[in-house]
């Protein structure tokens, strides 16, 4: 029984913890609610090969990557487009298609003996004596040692946590990006802009969007911090097929809603007979909402926690090894991306094409490179004549100021008390 793991949800982390864990000798069913054929999102995403080496499991085959070219981002009265010096392919950023990626997951996770319980909805937790003890689903009940809530960011595990757990059941609405994503076919039309063109406050909404002219289809996003409709999202396609004219009408693939947790991960995620991971523990890139390499790297932060703890004990104070090492890992970036997508949104649609116009935002913040003289005094000058962006740009420098504190200040080893004070000045970044 200490051995028996559950998975709920095939998410990315919950896959590949599942995988390294059966390697070890653990007994690991993940239960989840679509059917093997019809999981992962209708479109490809792109990701990074190295979190297949970082977790030591076999990458997905040559045959279905393709590398991914560099974003130009427009302003958003569409004044400034800003284009990278290089637009080759990238060789590090992969595209690949969702339902394929996962196929590749589960077939790891089936090689190194996980069981798979396809089609069977988790409800929620069992909880007893202080700690989770197992699951509900629509099937039944089941125990185990441990519960891996890879259920994404709706999870029902951890919404039904009880609150002695201390973990944030959902995330604010403010911290959610709400997405339309399509495919349309081509219509033989075509478009001088570049091929990947991502938009700032597209149509006056408060999020991003892009257009991806690929040679098969358009990929189109609409994606927003408030709930978007039809309505939004027909005015945002209106709009892009003026400029982007090779959209068609036709629906290849997707063409639907889902949201994405853009914010850093979950104070505590955590708890006794509970751990969470990925989209359920806010694990992503506040800025872009990529959220499949860090729940990858996150799957073997977890399974070589676990299966460091001897005598099966999978208490709060036992996993917290897992807690500690991811924040290790990845807070530092994803507190400065947070930081970056707060000054967006707080920014506005005015005070954000100021910041382009008046080359504050330039190139260098996108793509990375050294700044000159020349950058340097033209940035100031810009900042000098455009008060209104002074005060924003005070705070997004006071966040950025807080993450070597909160970083250096993350207790190394188990200790409640100073971890929910740790937590209280975290949840305040
Ligand atoms: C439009 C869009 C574009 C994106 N683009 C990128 C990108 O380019 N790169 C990138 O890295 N990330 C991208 N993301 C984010 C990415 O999808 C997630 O970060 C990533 O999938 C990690 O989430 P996850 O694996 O934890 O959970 P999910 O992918 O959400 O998987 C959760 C699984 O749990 C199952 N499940 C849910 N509830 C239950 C239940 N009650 N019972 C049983 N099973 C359940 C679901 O069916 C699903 O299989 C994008 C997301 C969206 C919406």
């Amino acid at each position: 029984m200490k051995r028996k793991i559950i998975v709920a949800g095939a998410g990315h982390g919950g896959l590949t913890a599942a995988a390294l864990l059966a390697g070890k000798g653990f007994d690991v069913t993940v239960f989840e609610k679509g059917e093997r054929e019809n999981l992962g999102h209708d479109w490809e995403d792109c990701t990074v090969l190295s979190s297949f080496e970082f977790a030591g499991i076999e990458p997905p085959p040559a045959r279905l990557l393709r590398p991914m070219g560099p974003i130009s981002y427009f302003s958003p009265s569409k004044s400034v487009l800003l284009r990278p010096e290089d637009e080759s392919l990238s060789s590090t950023i992969v595209y690949i298609d969702r339902k394929e990626l996962l196929a590749h997951l589960i077939g790891i996770c089936e090689k190194a003996g996980v069981n798979f319980r396809f089609g069977e909805e988790v409800k929620g937790p069992v909880i007893k004596n202080g700690r989770v003890s197992g699951i509900k689903t629509d099937k039944g009940e089941y125990d185990c040692g441990l519960l891996i809530d890879a259920a994404g960011v709706l999870s029902p595990v951890r919404m039904n946590l009880p609150g002695e757990a201390g973990i944030c059941r959902m995330p604010d609405e403010k911290d959610m990006l709400h997405t339309f994503r399509a495919l349309y076919e081509r219509n033989g039309e075509s478009s001088s802009l570049p091929q990947y063109c991502a938009y700032f406050y597209h149509n006056g909404n408060r999020g991003f969007d892009w257009v991806i002219d690929e040679e098969t289809h358009a990929d189109v996003l609409v994606a927003s911090f408030e709930k978007i409709n039809d309505e939004i999202r027909d005015s945002a396609l209106e709009d892009f097929r003026k400029d982007h004219k090779y959209i068609g009408e036709k629906l290849l693939r997707g063409g639907y809603y889902a949201l994405i947790p853009v914010r850093r991960a979950l104070a505590k995620f955590v708890w006794n007979g509970y751990a969470a991971i990925g989209d359920s523990a806010s694990m992503i890139e506040p800025l872009s909402g990529s959220g499949i390499s860090q729940s990858i790297e996150a799957g073997r932060l977890l399974a070589d926690t676990v299966a460091g703890i001897e005598g099966g004990e999978y208490t709060e104070k036992n996993l917290y090894k897992y807690e500690y090492e991811y924040f290790r890992r990845f807070m530092r970036n994803q507190l400065r991306d947070e930081a970056t997508r707060l000054l967006m949104m707080e920014a506005g649609v005015k005070r954000l094409d100021t910041m382009f116009d008046k080359r504050i935002i330039t190139g260098k913040e996108m793509y990375g490179g050294r700044y000159t003289f020349k950058d340097i005094a033209l940035k100031a000058a810009g900042i000098i004549s455009s008060p209104s962006v002074i005060p924003l740009l005070c705070r997004i420098g006071i966040r950025n100021m807080k993450i070597p504190g909160l970083y250096k200040t993350l207790p190394r080893e188990y200790d409640e008390k100073a971890l929910r004070k740790w937590e209280n000045k975290y949840n305040r970044f």
